[in-house]
């Protein structure tokens, strides 16, 4: 195929204006740097979104990738495969869970994760058990049931008519949660921290009451990990934090580390509601996707990484601290391991993908998670020269918008 040169331009004449890219198009990357078009590097914070864990190009999920390539890509379900067997033993080692589910993102398995719910009530001796009881801000996909359970109505209203029987409360309000929480909830979907939503943790004491109400009530608890899991927060998944133990588990995002793949994670007596044909997808358990996301699993889930994640964290935040020392932009640093949010002072509120800008500006990339908090997810193993060299870019990008500001 002959190479046709491209510029950023084109984004706009050729791509369903969905999207709004920064101003450059990056060409390559190595563990926490990239280069664009024109030869300039930046350092990565952002980490294609929490889902580069181990950064760009790694060695070791290169060769798993180029090793499966020259074995065997893709069957379909009607047949299974080496890989995907062994990354199911992987996670079912790991983890509370007996059965796994594959798919190829986090929507997907949130969506299995909601269809098992609503079977699950349907088989259940109580009528109308359909009820899912989700939380104001969650993020949970960009499907139309998932869209739907996520908590930002601008994001689902436009495509109405919309599934029904989904119920929203005010995340980390017990009260409120347990008022909600009846015989008629099928599930209650939470993230253990709301990545989209703006990084902010569930209070373990909330995670305990949602399980005690869920138990009473004879409801699923999901938790949607699709941001958390892999080992983002120092965990191998978020809910080891809490003791708080789900019915059922969604990963995606760092579980392939780059490699588009998810997956739904639950126990027997659960998994054993859904049988042949009920549910499914092409490519699920793409022999490619799981050798990958094999290696990278095995990767991170050591002591070594795991505690290093803790480490980066201590060190970012420190660093984020001082910087706030200086220029006071954040109001509060919260989350956990590497997915960090930076949240604005009331001065800077709003200014969040303006300061994206600036930062790419002066070679750092950076995330937002609404229009008031700055959010970093770094690659898991981001050399600690890396957060220094990164942070010290990102200062003179706030430098420049605090003058811009008092200018
Ligand atoms: C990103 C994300 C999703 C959606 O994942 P996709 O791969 O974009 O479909 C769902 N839940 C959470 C918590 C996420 O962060």
């Amino acid at each position: 195929m002959k190479e046709v040169a491209v510029s950023r331009s084109n984004f706009d004449d050729w791509m369903v204006p969905l999207y709004a890219p920064a101003p450059f198009i990056l060409e390559r990357g190595e563990g926490s740097r990239l280069w664009d078009q024109t030869g300039k590097e930046y350092v990565d914070f952002a980490g294609g979104i929490a889902v580069n864990a181990l950064g760009h190009a790694h060695p070791v999920a290169i060769k798993a990738l180029t090793e499966q390539a020259h074995k065997l890509w893709h069957l379909g379900n009607g047949y299974t495969n080496e890989p995907v067997l062994r990354l199911a033993k992987q996670l079912i080692d790991h983890t509370f869970a007996d059965k796994v589910f594959f798919c190829n993102s986090g929507a997907e398995a949130n969506e299995a994760a909601l269809k098992l719910a609503r079977k699950i009530g349907l088989m259940s001796q109580t009528p109308n058990k359909n009820q899912i009881v989700a939380f104001n801000n969650a993020f949970h996909g960009r499907t139309l049931f998932t869209v739907t359970a996520g908590g930002q109505p601008k994001y689902s209203q436009d495509f109405a008519p919309l599934p029904q029987e989904i119920y929203h409360v005010p995340f980390n309000d017990l009260a409120a949660a347990k008022a909600a929480i009846t015989d008629q909830t099928c599930a209650v979907i939470i993230e253990p921290i709301q990545g989209e939503g703006g990084v902010m943790p569930a209070d373990v004491e909330f995670l305990k009451g949602l399980r005690e109400a869920c138990d009473a009530h004879g409801a699923l608890l999901i938790f949607d990990e699709v941001q958390t899991g892999v080992g983002r927060t120092g965990a191998l998944y978020a809910y080891m934090n809490s003791g708080v133990i789900p019915d059922i588990l969604t990963t995606a995002k760092s579980l392939g580390g780059g490699f588009p793949i998810g997956a739904m994670l639950t126990i027997n007596k659960h998994a054993a509601h859904f049988v042949v044909g009920d549910h499914g997808t092409t490519y699920g358990g793409n022999a490619l996707a799981c050798a990958v996301a094999g290696t990278v699993f095995e990767f991170i889930n050591t002591p070594d990484v795991l505690d290093g994640v803790k480490q980066r964290h201590q060190h970012f935040v420190e660093g984020l601290q001082s910087i706030n020392a200086k220029y006071q932009v954040f109001k509060t640093v919260r989350g956990a391991g590497l997915l960090l949010g930076g949240v604005l002072n009331d001065q800077y509120a709003g200014q969040a993908k303006k300061i994206v800008s600036l930062a790419a500006e002066q070679g750092i990339l950076i995330l937002v998670a609404g229009t008031d908090v700055l959010r970093f997810a770094p690659s898991l193993i981001i050399p600690f020269e890396d957060i220094d060299e990164g942070l010290r870019r990102l200062e003179r990008a706030i430098g420049r918008l605090t003058f811009e500001q008092s200018a």
